[in-house]
C-alpha cells in the first residue's frame, strides 16, 4: 500500500482546499460571526480554544486538521489495513474481539483528539463544517475503509446533537466525543432494508412511564460498540400499531450496554467493521424528540448525513485503487515497456483519474450545499422559531433543495464509479490483482458495499430524480443553480453540448406517461444530470483557477475536463437513445 501523508500527496485534494472551495462563504455559515472564538475569549473555557476568530484563521485551523489525519491515516493506518482484513473479527461469548492493530491505530487518533471530527466545540468535538468532514472522510477511507466507518459511527454524536433535548446531549455526546461510547444506527430488520416504513421493532411505554424496545435489528454497524467500549444505539422502533407505516415509528437512544448482539456477519469486505444483529428484549430506551417523527424526521436526515459520508468513503476508496493502479503500471514490464506506456492501459488510467476529479467536485459541491443551509437552520430551530418559519428563509430555502437533491446525487455517482475504478484497478494488475497479495484485491471487496448500504444506488435514484425533473422545469431551483454557475465562466462547446443533450433527455423523460417506464429509465436521467454537473463543476473549477496556480496545472485540468466532458458526451448520446426508443416503443404498443 502507498503510504505517506495523504492530504500533502493529493493534489487534486489540495486544490480542491486551497483555491476551490468558497471558504469564505462556509466560514461564515459555520463559525456565525466566530462566537466560539469570543465565548473562549471571555470564558478561557478550553473546549473553545482552537476555534478560530478570522477567515485566515479557520482556513488554517481546518488544514492544520486535514494535515494530521492526513498524516495519521497514511503513515499509521494505510500499512496495518491488510493485516487488519487478514485477521478479521470474531464473536466470542456475545463480545466481539477486534484486532490488536486496529485498537492500536484507533487510540493513536484518539490521543492526537482526532476522533471527534462531527461533533461540536461544546460538546468536546472539533467542531467542523460538513465541507472538511467530507474531505477527513476521504482521507481516512483511503487508508481503509473499514476504519473510516468506525470514525463515522462515534460522530454519530452528531445526530444526537441536532434532534435529542439538551439532557440528552449533555448525558452522551461528550461521553461519545472522548471515545468512551460509539455510536450506531440501528434501521435495518430481517425482513426490512429499503422499505423501512414496514420495520416492525416495537416501542412500548412501561408503567413506569419510560420506554422499553423489543426485536431484532440486523447489519447494525458497530452495535457491539468498539473494544471495550459500548454503543449510544440510535434506534427506529414502532410505537404506532403495526400497520401505522412510516408514521407509526420512532427515534429512540438505546444503551448498548443492555442488548444482546446474536451474531456477527461474514462479509465479503470491510473485514473489520463488525455487522452485528442486536436483539432488544424489553430493553430500556429513551424518546428522541417526537413520537411519531422516528421515520420522516430524524432517521432520514441522519440517513442524509450518513449518505455523504458514504461518498467520501467512495472518494477515498477510489483513490486508493487509482493510486495503487498507477504505481503498478508503471513497474510493470510486458512487451518490453510499462503496461502504463500500453493506450488500452493508458485509457483505464485516464478514466480513473477523470472520474476521481469528477466525484471529488460533486462531494465537495455537495458539502457546501449543507453548510450553506444546515447551520443556520439548527441555530434558528435551537432559537425557538418554529420550523415552518424557518424553512420561509430564502437562503434556507434554496440551499436545503440543492442538498436534497446533491445528496442522493452524489452518493449515487461516487459509489458506483468508485466500484467501476477499482474493478478497473483489479484489471491493470492482472493476474496479480486478482490474489490477496497486493492491497488491490482488498479495495475491490471493500468498494463493493458503497453502492448498497445506506440506501442502496436504486434507492438514490428515486431520491434524488423528483429533484431532477422539479428543478429542471422552467423556473426550478436546478435550472437557476446552474444558469448562476455556468455565468461564472465561459462553457466550452463541450459543455454546451452536454447541456444541450442533457435538456433534450429531460423533455424526452418528461414525454413518457407509463410509470413503470418512467421508474425503470429514472437512473439514465439522474446519471445524465450527475454528469453534466461534474463537467459544469470541473470547467468552473480552471476558471477559479486562472491565475493562482501554474499554468501547467490548468493546462492538465483542462485536458482532464476535456477527456471526461467527451466520455460524459457518449454516455448522454446513449442515454438519450435508450429513453427515445423506449418511448416510441411504447406508442407502438398503444396504437397496435
Ligand atoms: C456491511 C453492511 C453494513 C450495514 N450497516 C447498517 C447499519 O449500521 N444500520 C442499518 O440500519 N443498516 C445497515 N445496513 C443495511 C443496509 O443499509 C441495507 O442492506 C440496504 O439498505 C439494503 O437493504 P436490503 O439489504 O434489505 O436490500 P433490499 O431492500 O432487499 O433490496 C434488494 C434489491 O432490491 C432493490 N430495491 C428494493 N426496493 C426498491 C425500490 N423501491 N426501488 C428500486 N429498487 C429497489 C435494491 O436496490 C436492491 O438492489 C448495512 C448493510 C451492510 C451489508
Amino acid at each position: 500500500m502507498i503510504t505517506g501523508n495523504y492530504f500533502q500527496d493529493n493534489d487534486d485534494l489540495k486544490l480542491q482546499f486551497e483555491y476551490l472551495i468558497d471558504w469564505e462563504e462556509i466560514v461564515n455559515q459555520y463559525e456565525n460571526g466566530f462566537e466560539d472564538a469570543k465565548k473562549y475569549q471571555e470564558t478561557n473555557d478550553e473546549r473553545f480554544a482552537m476555534a478560530p476568530d478570522s477567515l485566515e484563521a479557520a482556513k488554517e485551523y481546518y488544514r492544520t486538521i486535514l494535515d494530521s489525519y492526513g498524516e495519521l491515516a497514511g503513515k499509521e493506518l494505510a500499512p496495518k489495513s491488510q493485516i487488519m482484513d487478514k485477521k478479521g473479527l470474531k464473536l466470542e461469548n456475545g463480545k466481539v474481539i477486534f484486532p490488536d492493530e486496529m485498537i492500536e491505530v484507533i487510540n493513536t487518533f484518539k490521543e492526537a483528539g482526532l476522533l471527534p471530527y462531527a461533533i461540536k466545540r461544546e460538546n468536546g468535538g472539533l467542531g467542523l463544517p460538513a465541507s472538511v468532514q467530507m474531505l477527513i472522510s476521504e482521507i481516512i477511507s483511503r487508508g481503509d475503509a473499514s476504519v473510516a466507518i468506525c470514525f463515522g459511527c462515534v460522530n454519530l454524536g452528531e445526530t444526537i446533537e441536532n434532534f435529542a433535548s439538551e439532557e440528552q446531549i449533555k448525558k452522551w455526546v461528550p461521553l461519545m466525543a472522548q471515545g468512551e461510547y460509539w455510536g450506531a444506527m440501528a434501521l435495518t430488520e430481517p425482513n426490512y432494508g429499503s422499505d423501512l416504513q414496514r420495520v416492525q421493532t416495537k416501542a412500548v411505554k412501561g408503567e413506569d412511564g419510560k420506554w422499553y424496545i423489543t426485536g431484532t435489528k440486523r447489519f447494525i454497524t458497530h452495535g457491539c460498540g468498539f473494544a471495550d467500549k459500548p454503543a449510544v444505539i440510535l434506534t427506529l422502533a414502532r410505537t404506532g400499531s403495526p400497520e401505522s407505516g412510516g408514521k407509526g415509528l420512532s427515534f429512540f437512544i438505546v444503551d448498548g450496554k443492555y442488548v444482546e448482539i446474536a451474531k456477527i456477519e461474514e462479509k465479503m469486505g470491510l473485514h473489520v467493521s463488525p455487522t452485528c444483529e442486536v436483539v432488544y428484549d424489553n430493553t430500556p430506551a429513551d424518546l428522541i424528540g417526537e413520537e411519531g417523527k422516528g421515520l420522516v424526521k430524524y432517521a432520514m436526515q441522519m440517513m442524509n448525513g450518513a449518505r455523504l459520508s458514504i461518498a467520501a468513503q467512495s472518494m477515498g476508496i477510489a483513490t486508493a485503487a487509482y493510486r495503487e493502479a498507477k504505481k503498478y503500471a508503471s513497474e510493470r514490464i510486458q512487451f518490453g515497456k510499462p503496461i502504463e506506456q500500453i493506450p488500452a492501459v493508458k485509457r483505464m488510467l485516464d478514466r480513473m483519474e477523470q472520474e476521481i476529479v469528477a466525484m471529488r467536485s460533486l462531494l465537495v459541491e455537495a458539502g457546501k450545499t449543507v453548510d450553506m443551509y444546515h447551520w443556520k437552520k439548527d441555530r434558528m430551530i435551537h432559537q425557538g422559531i418554529p420550523e415552518r418559519e424557518v424553512r420561509k428563509d430564502p437562503e434556507i430555502l434554496k440551499w436545503e433543495k440543492l442538498a436534497d437533491l446533491f445528496t442522493p446525487l452524489t452518493k449515487y455517482y461516487n459509489s458506483e464509479m468508485c466500484n467501476r475504478i477499482a474493478f478497473d484497478a483489479v484489471q491493470v494488475f492482472g493476474g496479480s490483482g486478482y490474489t490477496e497479495e497486493y492491497d488491490v484485491a482488498r479495495i475491490y471487496r471493500d468498494a463493493r458495499i458503497t453502492n448498497i448500504y445506506e440506501g442502496t444506488t436504486q434507492l438514490q435514484v428515486v431520491a434524488a430524480i423528483g429533484g431532477v425533473m422539479s428543478g429542471m422545469t422552467e423556473k426550478g431551483n436546478l435550472r437557476q443553480y446552474i444558469n448562476e454557475e455556468i455565468s461564472k465562466f465561459t462553457p466550452s462547446k463541450l459543455l454546451q453540448e452536454k447541456l444541450n443533450l442533457f435538456e433534450q433527455i429531460v423533455s424526452t423523460y418528461r414525454e413518457i406517461e407509463d410509470r413503470d417506464t418512467k421508474d425503470a429509465y429514472a437512473i439514465e436521467i439522474v446519471e445524465s444530470a450527475a454528469r453534466f454537473l461534474a463537467g459544469m463543476l470541473i470547467e468552473r473549477s480552471i476558471a477559479k483557477l486562472e491565475g493562482k496556480v501554474d499554468q501547467e496545472v490548468i493546462n492538465k485540468r483542462k485536458q482532464i475536463s476535456e477527456r471526461y466532458n467527451k466520455d460524459s458526451i457518449g454516455i448522454l448520446k446513449a442515454n438519450l437513445a435508450k429513453i427515445q426508443l423506449e418511448k416510441e416503443s411504447k406508442k407502438e404498443m398503444v396504437h397496435a
